[in-house]
């Protein structure tokens, strides 16, 4: 056996100096035997709160009353009981091991009361010789106080873990002097720092210094004991500067809490709510606008209709008279026939413009000679350029592409007529130029004009329909407000684009640009 062995000598010295510190040295106890002091032994071995118990092959004779205690049995009861049989059957071999190999080292096993209950054991044992024969002396403390308060440690400290590393915020702990002493996972994440680039670091190398000059951290408020909420900007580790709400506390003398919020997500909420509230508050303005430009629509088409639609009644009329000459039914026929044109004219524009806003119009794409309808739509329109005096020109790229060109020919011509008509209809005495050339994969087409103009406040208005925002010559707007937006949709249509430029007395310049197929 490997065990230290005490002898008697040295077992009585012991013995004595325990005596010693107790007070219970006799005088002339030097010359006392190792049996006479037996009864010290007792003293000694019931004073104590551990267990104490003699073995010798691994079976009890000797017992103090607190290891009687300890597992519930009598004196009688536990003397001549194996040692292992009072640990539950799982550690029985290890107890067995550790008392045959003599092993003097402390270790823990679960100790089995007589009652069937268990608790936390620490067994410290040691061989001694004693008349040739070998014993072990073996001391159980009940350490399952220790234990449990270890344990619950453990599990309060696996909690505060658990909450700190779940918190959905950033969590900061720092010592009293602001130096990092923890941080959590959720922080790491928000700012790309790793642990090791924090800790122990001063809170400030969070904050850029000329801001912390201005706006220094409130450590004199926590010292007070209030908590500090700030909203400021913390620098990510890639230098980006991130705003937070950072919420502090002291939460002891050497110890202060942090709780630092992102609030780019909140930020950036916001901003889709501001955002969607004025796109609904520009809906509602349009829905508005759309409500008031229909009913003066409604107002203005009533008129609109009754003028020509007098004519035609009116004239009608006139006719049944025998008395006309046939140049005076001529010219009531005439205007019977403009009054009409008119109307029709009215009605094929409300149609069109439902016939777009319920998609009944389809694209029909085709090849087409540019420079043949330019040349019908100028011939057209002289009759209409004469009547203020204006000249209107065109002029067509040579290219090839001019002359084949694939769109929707009915479509380009109602836009083109559209656009001349009323280049002629706000502007006297001057020209209008109409034409289309290449630019990149676009054709450019243009109607430009000297007349009136219009102002810059008008130029996007211009495109909602029904709007009107200057009567031609004569105070005679002879339209509907209808025009421009049937263009641009069918321009649209065509997967192109429609602008306009102008100023006010100088003139406008539309232009719309289609794709080359
Ligand atoms: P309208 O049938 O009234 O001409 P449009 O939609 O074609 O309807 O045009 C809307 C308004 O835009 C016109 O009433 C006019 O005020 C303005 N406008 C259009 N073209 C011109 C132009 N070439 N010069 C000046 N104003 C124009």
């Amino acid at each position: 056996m490997m065990t230290k062995q005490l002898s008697n000598r040295e077992l009585e010295l012991r013995v004595k100096y325990l005596e010693k510190k107790l007070g219970y040295l006799v005088a002339g106890s030097e010359q006392s035997s190792f049996w006479s002091m037996d009864h010290r032994f007792r003293i000694l071995a019931e004073a104590a709160h551990e267990g104490i118990f003699i073995l010798e092959d691994g079976y009890c004779v000797e017992a103090n009353l607190s290891g009687c205690d300890m597992f519930g049995y009598t004196y009688e009861e536990i003397i001549g009981r194996s040692a292992a049989s009072v640990f539950i059957s799982e550690h029985r071999d290890l107890v067995r091991e550790k008392i045959v190999s003599g092993d003097s080292g402390v270790y823990e096993a679960i100790g089995l009361r007589k009652d069937g209950s268990v608790f936390h054991a620490e067994v410290r044992g040691r061989n001694f010789d004693y008349e040739g024969r070998d014993y072990r002396v073996s001391t159980v403390t009940d350490i399952t106080f220790r234990r449990n308060a270890e344990q619950k440690l453990i599990e309060s400290e696996n909690k505060y873990r658990s909450v700190v590393e779940n918190a959905a915020d950033g969590l900061l702990i720092g010592d009293g002097e602001g130096k990092i002493i923890d941080v959590n996972g959720s922080f790491l994440k928000m700012t790309g720092y790793k642990a090791d680039d924090l800790l122990f670091s001063h809170i400030s190398k969070l904050f850029d210094p000329e801001e912390l000059k201005e706006r220094p951290l409130r450590f004199d408020l926590l010292d007070l004991g209030e908590s500090v909420i700030i909203q400021r900007e913390i620098i990510d580790k890639s230098g980006v500067p991130i705003p937070i709400e950072m919420n502090s506390k002291r939460t002891s003398k050497d110890n202060y809490l942090a709780v630092v919020r992102d609030l780019r997500e909140r930020i950036k909420a916001e901003e889709n709510l501001r955002s969607v509230n004025r796109q609904l508050k520009e809906a509602k303005n349009k829905a508005e606008e759309s409500d008031r430009l229909k009913s003066a629509f409604l107002a203005n088409m009533s008129h609109e209709i009754r003028t020509p639609m007098n004519g035609v009644l009116g004239f009608a009329e006139l006719l049944k008279s025998t008395e006309l000459n046939s140049a005076t039914r001529e010219a009531y026929l005439d205007i019977i026939i403009q009054s009409g044109q008119q109307l029709l004219c009215i009605i094929n524009d409300v149609l069109a413009i439902s016939k777009i806003e319920t998609g009944q119009m389809p694209v029909q794409f085709s090849r087409v000679d540019l420079l043949s309808i330019f040349e019908e739509i100028r011939l057209f329109f002289v009759p209409v350029a004469n009547e203020r005096n204006n000249k209107l020109s065109f002029s067509v790229c040579d290219e090839q592409i001019c002359h084949s060109f694939e769109c929707d020919e009915t479509k380009i011509r109602q836009v083109l007529i559209n656009l001349i008509n009323n280049g002629l209809k706000f502007t006297q005495n001057g020209h209008v130029k109409f034409g289309v050339y290449r630019e990149k994969e676009w054709m450019h087409f243009y109607v430009e004009d000297n007349g009136i103009g219009i102002s810059a406040n008008n130029l996007e208005r211009i495109f909602y329909r029904f709007v009107q925002v200057s009567r031609g010559y004569n105070n005679n707007p002879k339209g509907t407000g209808l025009g421009l937006p049937i263009s641009q949709k069918l321009v649209e249509m065509m997967g192109g684009m429609m602008h306009v430029d102008s100023e006010p007395a100088k003139g406008s310049v539309f232009h719309f640009l289609l794709p080359l197929r």
